[in-house]
């Protein structure tokens, strides 16, 4: 991988990663296997025991998916990194990996909701306790969310849906105050917009079903260590600096040092959890990687574009969009997201529910769909579909108002679907 250390980052979503030697094929290969061939029982002995590289089992490692592992960290500028088979996988490997019964985690309100109902619902049931903070607290009212059997902190870079921007740099400082790591999902920014381990995150985590495959085919998530976290200052990880009795008694820190988070989460979660992803996917997650940037400046490019226009129409009451100088993130996200903002659009239909369910169903390019964060454009009305057992006041408390229209702007040419938006928004 050193040989691709100094190149930008464009050129890294191409060509880190599988690297051929002679005669080798130039794209990287599906290893569709899930068994591995040694030529002696003491090689497979020494692989069992950690001292030697290789693949055991496909549930734990496969070439494929490690070539792709590779360029993620390259990416992000990680020592390491871990695919998982969805992004909820990865988030709850990278809370699980370091926190047990007993204990707390400190995580932004802002998240995407599929990740609280995992930490406040799910977790809660393995005992692990969730305390949300908002970002209008000051430093010492989150601070007093801390204590003893606090674990790590949480928050996304660009929050979905709510298109926040977490202002990573104060956060890591606050979580490293108190001696814990700070965790980032970085979904909606990809590292293109955004490199959280350069403002101090510790860790990155990804569901890459979004922008990083991008054509909305695969499933799957990644978790990306920075390897800068000290686990043995406080005395606060001893799954990490204490032996693993499961593992022969294996100390992660002792063992591999900087890289001891991510070799944990592979060798003993994703031993015992089995929530890999398949080599196919790990294939194609990877044809999504190399048009990455591309696609990012295009989609970044298109959604200012639309949320500048839907801001200057009469018949749009509201548009939240981050890049907007009136929005009040512009400030974060001139400083996190130099390059752009990525596709996502959310805004209001003058004339509420009614008005904003004919807009969707007048729309011909844009295509109705849950998704989000894929070359082509879609939209989604959560108040009728995701929320749509909530009341009107139940919606407004969780950020999600009756009127609220949530765009994902595709690479699609811009004139074509401004044209389409401006075509639905006649009919109403
Ligand atoms: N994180 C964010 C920001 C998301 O938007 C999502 C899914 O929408 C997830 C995590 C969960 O990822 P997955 O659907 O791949 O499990």
């Amino acid at each position: 991988m050193s040989e691709f250390k100094d190149y930008k980052i464009d050129t890294k979503c191409i060509q880190a990663g599988w690297d051929p030697k002679n005669s080798e094929p130039r794209v990287l290969p599906i290893y569709q296997s899930t068994t591995f061939k040694y030529d002696s029982s003491e090689f497979l002995g020494q692989l069992f025991d950690l001292e030697s590289d290789g693949h055991m089992y496909t549930r734990i490692s496969n070439p494929t998916v490690e070539y792709v592992e590779r360029k993620i960290a390259a990416l992000e500028g990680g020592i390491g990194a871990l695919c998982t088979s969805s992004g909820q996988a990865a988030t709850l490997i990278s809370v699980f990996n370091i926190t047990s019964a007993g204990q707390n985690i400190i995580a932004s309100a802002s998240i995407y909701g599929g990740t609280i109902n995992l930490l406040a619902v799910t977790m809660k049931r393995m005992g692990i306790e969730v305390r949300f903070f908002t970002p209008d607290m000051t430093d010492d009212e989150i601070s007093a969310l801390f204590d003893e059997n606090t674990r790590l902190m949480f928050g996304e870079t660009l929050a979905n849906p709510a298109m926040t921007v977490f202002d990573i740099e104060r956060f890591a400082k606050l979580a490293h105050k108190h001696g814990v790591p700070l965790i980032v999902d970085n979904t909606f920014a990809t590292p293109i917009l955004c490199r959280p381990f350069e403002f101090g995150a510790d860790i990155v985590i990804h569901s890459t079903t979004k922008y990083m495959d991008g054509h909305a085919t695969v499933v799957g998530g990644v978790i990306v260590d920075s390897g800068n976290f000290d686990w043995s200052a406080g005395g606060k990880y001893p799954e990490l600096t204490e032996p693993d009795e499961s593992y022969h008694g294996v100390v992660y820190t002792e063992k591999f040092g900087r890289a001891a988070y991510i070799v944990k989460a592979r060798t003993q979660l994703m031993r015992d959890l089995g929530s890999s992803p398949q080599p196919i996917a790990a294939f194609l997650l990877n044809l999504g990687l190399e048009t990455l940037a591309v696609r990012m400046e295009r989609h970044s490019k298109n959604g200012l574009a639309v949320a500048q226009h839907l801001a200057a129409h009469p018949k749009i009451s509201w548009v939240n969009y981050p890049l907007l100088p009136d929005s009040p993130q512009y400030a974060l996200a001139k400083k996190y997201l130099p390059r752009g903002a990525c596709g996502v659009v959310s805004f209001g239909v003058a004339g509420g529910r009614e008005a904003a369910v004919r807009f969707m169903d007048s729309l011909q390019l844009a295509k109705i769909v849950v998704h989000v964060a894929d070359a082509r454009t879609s939209v989604l009305h959560p108040a009728s579909t995701t929320h749509r057992q909530l009341t009107d006041t139940q919606l407004t408390e969780c950020g999600i108002t009756p009127d609220l229209v949530r765009m994902s702007v595709g690479i699609e040419d811009i004139d074509d679907i401004i044209a389409d938006i401006d075509r639905a928004l006649a009919k109403i």
